[in-house]
């Protein structure tokens, strides 16, 4: 089956869930079926072979955490985490970003990306992009490049995509 089909079977939305009003698309169905695991796996470093030279992954707390390490083991890659504020031990770059009530900050230590390193974002799930667009700011405090943005699901109505303007998000299935 296609990915997307796979996605469309095993990705379970949540009405009201965190608040009401917002569905929560829960990817632990995929996660928990082997076959469904290693396709999805398979076809986000498809497209992160697309990109070009890539000298680190960067996976976001928490769900990034699933799927950027196993993208950077297929592309000889490091894996760098983006953790939420207070979570990383060294001195960190911290960038914060809007959430639908109030703000958030997202963190990257200072030493793990070099000047001129061409990086992966990967995250679960790009809504309003505001995520993306604050790992892409850590990446520019290191003096480093985003090379490229991969999801699995976009919900296209909230306009991320016009966020991450010029590189764009790549993402296995477009809601
Ligand atoms: P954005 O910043 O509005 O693009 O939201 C994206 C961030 O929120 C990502 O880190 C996602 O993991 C999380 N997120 C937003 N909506 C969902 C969802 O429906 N399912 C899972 N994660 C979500």
């Amino acid at each position: 089956a296609p990915v997307s089909a796979l996605i469309d079977r095993l990705v379970r939305p949540i009405e009201d869930w965190p608040v009401p009003g917002v569905t929560f698309r829960d990817i632990t169905p995929l996660l928990a079926d082997p076959e469904a695991l290693r396709l999805v796996v398979d076809a986000l470093v498809d497209v992160a072979r697309t990109t070009g030279p890539i000298d680190a992954v960067l996976g976001i707390e928490a769900r990034g955490f699933i799927f950027a390490p196993a993208i950077a083991l297929e592309l000889n890659a490091g894996f760098v985490p983006i953790r939420k504020a207070g979570k990383l031990p060294s001195t960190s770059f911290t960038t914060s970003y809007d959430l639908e009530y109030g703000s958030a900050e997202l963190e990257m230590h200072r030493d793990a990306l070099q000047p001129g390193d061409r990086v992966l974002v990967v995250d679960d799930v790009l809504a309003t992009g505001g995520t993306m667009l604050a790992a892409a700011d850590l990446v520019q405090q290191a003096g480093a490049q985003v090379a490229g943005n991969i999801v699995l699901i976009e919900i296209q109505a909230l306009g991320g995509q016009e966020k991450l303007h010029p590189v764009g998000g790549s993402a296995l299935r477009t809601y």
